[in-house]
C-alpha cells in the first residue's frame, strides 16, 4: 500500500469518514546558499523524496482537528476563532499557524479534519516543519479553491512559522517544499522570489549526493540564529544598504574596510556576500554542465559557515573532513547549523568508501553514529489522491 492510501485509511479509522483528498509535501536539502535567505540573497535547495503526507477533509463549523501518527497523543481539537500567535508550543502550532495565516489574509477557511504522517526526519535540518506547513496549505488551497500560487502559499507558511510558531526563519524552506521539481535544484532569489529550475540530475552523470544526518539536534528558534540575523541587519545598516544582498562581491573588500573594528559583523558580512557569490558560481557551473566543479565550492561554503558565520559544530566539521579525505568531490553542512545534516557530493563508485570513512571517523571521535542516505532531487508538493 502506498503512503497516500495508508494515511487515507488511518484518517478514516480516526474520523469515521473518508478524507476529501491526500496531499504530500517534501522536506528539502539546500545545495548552497546558507543564511542568505534573510539577507534577501540567493539559495538553491532541492526537494527530498521524504514527504509529509496529509489526509484532509473540509469542515464548516470553524473547528480544526489535527492528528499526527508521528506524535504521541490523540486528536487535538482547536477552535479557529481562538487561534492566537504564540499560544501553542506543540507541533499543532505549525498546521494551526497555516490556518491562522490563511484566515488572517482574508481567505474563507472554515475548518478541517487532518491526519498526517511524515517521513522527513525532524530537527535534522531537512525542514520537516516546512513540509508540514506546506502540505496543509496546499490541501486547504485546493479544498477551498483559494487559487493561491505556490509562492504565495510559501509566503503564508513562512508567516505561520515566523508569527504563529515564533521561529524567525527565512522563505527558503517553504518555497522549496512548494515549488521544487524532480531532477532539478531551485535557484531562488529571496528578494523578489523569482525562481529558476536548474537541471540537477547527478545519477545521469555518475555522481551521488549523500545526506549525513549527524543526529545532533539543533534548537532552530534559539538565540544563536537570532543573533546572526541581528548581526546581519546591523551590517546592512552600517553599510547603508537595505540588505547584505546589496553588497556586490567586487565591493566586498571595501565594505569590510568600512566596518572598521566591528570584527563580528565583518565576519557575518563576509560569509553572506561570498555565499551569494558561491550560489551564482554553482548555477553557472551547472548550466555549463561542469557539475563536478561544484564540489570545491561546496567545501568552500562549509569553511565560511564554520569560520566566518560560526554556525557549524564538531560533528558537521568531521563529516566534511572525513568525506573529503576519503575522496568526496565536496561537502558542506546544510541547513541552519549547530547540528542537523551535512551533504556530500561524490562519484557513485566512491559512495561506500566515503560512507564507511565518515562512520569510522564518528566512532573514533565517540560521536553517535550518523544516518547516511542518498538524496535524489524530487518533486515538490502535490495532491496524491
Ligand atoms: P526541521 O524543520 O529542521 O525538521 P524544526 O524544529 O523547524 O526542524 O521543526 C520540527 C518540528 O516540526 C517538530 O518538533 C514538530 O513540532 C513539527 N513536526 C515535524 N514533522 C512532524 C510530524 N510528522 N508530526 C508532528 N509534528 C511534526
Ligand atoms: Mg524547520
Amino acid at each position: 500500500m502506498g503512503a497516500a492510501q495508508q494515511v487515507a485509511g488511518a484518517f478514516e479509522e480516526l474520523y469515521g469518514t473518508a478524507p476529501d483528498g491526500v496531499w504530500a509535501a517534501p522536506g528539502r536539502v539546500n545545495l548552497i546558499g546558507e543564511h542568505t535567505d534573510y539577507n534577501d540573497g540567493f539559495v538553491m535547495p532541492f526537494a527530498l523524496p521524504h514527504v509529509a503526507t496529509a489526509a484532509v477533509a473540509r469542515r464548516t463549523d470553524n473547528v480544526l482537528r489535527l492528528h499526527s501518527s508521528d506524535v504521541e497523543g490523540g486528536v487535538v481539537e482547536l477552535s479557529l476563532d481562538a487561534l492566537e500567535p504564540g499560544t501553542d508550543q506543540e507541533w499543532t502550532a505549525y498546521p494551526a499557524g497555516v490556518v491562522w495565516a490563511l484566515r488572517e489574509a482574508g481567505h474563507p477557511v472554515t475548518g478541517a479534519d487532518v491526519h498526517l504522517a511524515s517521513t522527513v526526519p525532524t530537527g535534522a535540518g531537512l525542514s520537516s516543519s516546512a513540509a508540514l506547513e506546506v502540505v496543509i496549505a496546499l490541501a486547504l488551497n485546493d479544498l477551498y479553491e483559494l487559487g493561491l500560487q505556490r509562492w504565495q502559499l510559501a509566503r503564508l507558511c513562512q508567516r505561520a512559522e515566523n508569527v504563529y510558531v515564533g521561529a524567525p526563519t527565512g522563505i527558503m524552506d517553504q518555497t522549496a517544499s512548494a515549488c521544487c521539481e524532480a531532477g532539478h535544484a531551485l535557484f531562488l532569489d529571496t528578494r523578489d522570489l523569482s525562481q529558476k529550475q536548474i537541471p540537477f540530475d547527478l545519477a545521469a552523470e555518475g555522481m551521488r549526493l549523500l545526506v549525513v544526518d549527524t543526529q545532533v539536534k539543533h534548537a532552530h528558534s534559539g538565540g544563536e540564529y537570532g543573533k546572526r540575523r541581528a548581526g546581519c541587519e546591523k551590517g546592512a545598516a552600517l553599510l547603508g544598504v537595505d540588505a547584505l544582498r546589496d553588497i556586490a562581491y567586487d565591493d566586498l573588500d571595501a565594505s569590510l574596510e568600512r566596518l572598521g573594528d566591528e570584527e563580528e559583523v565583518r565576519r557575518l558580512v563576509r560569509h553572506v556576500v561570498t555565499e551569494d557569490h558561491r550560489v551564482e558560481r554553482v548555477v553557472a557551473l551547472l548550466r555549463a554542465g561542469d557539475t563536478r566543479a561544484i564540489g570545491p565550492v561546496l567545501t568552500e561554503g562549509h569553511a565560511s559557515l564554520r569560520d566566518d558565520f560560526q554556525v557549524s559544530c564538531p560533528e558537521l566539521d568531521l563529516v566534511v573532513e572525513a568525506a573529503n579525505s576519503a575522496g568526496a568531490l565536496g561537502a558542506r553542512m546544510t541547513g541552519g547549523g549547530f547540528g542537523g545534516s551535512a551533504i556530500v557530493l561524490a562519484e557513485a563508485a566512491d559512495v561506500d568508501t566515503i560512507t564507511k570513512a565518515v562512520e569510522e571517523a564518528f566512532a573514533a571521535a565517540g560521536f553517535k553514529a550518523p544516518r547516511v542516505f542518498e538524496a535524489v532531487p524530487s518533486a515538490g508538493a502535490r495532491q496524491e489522491s
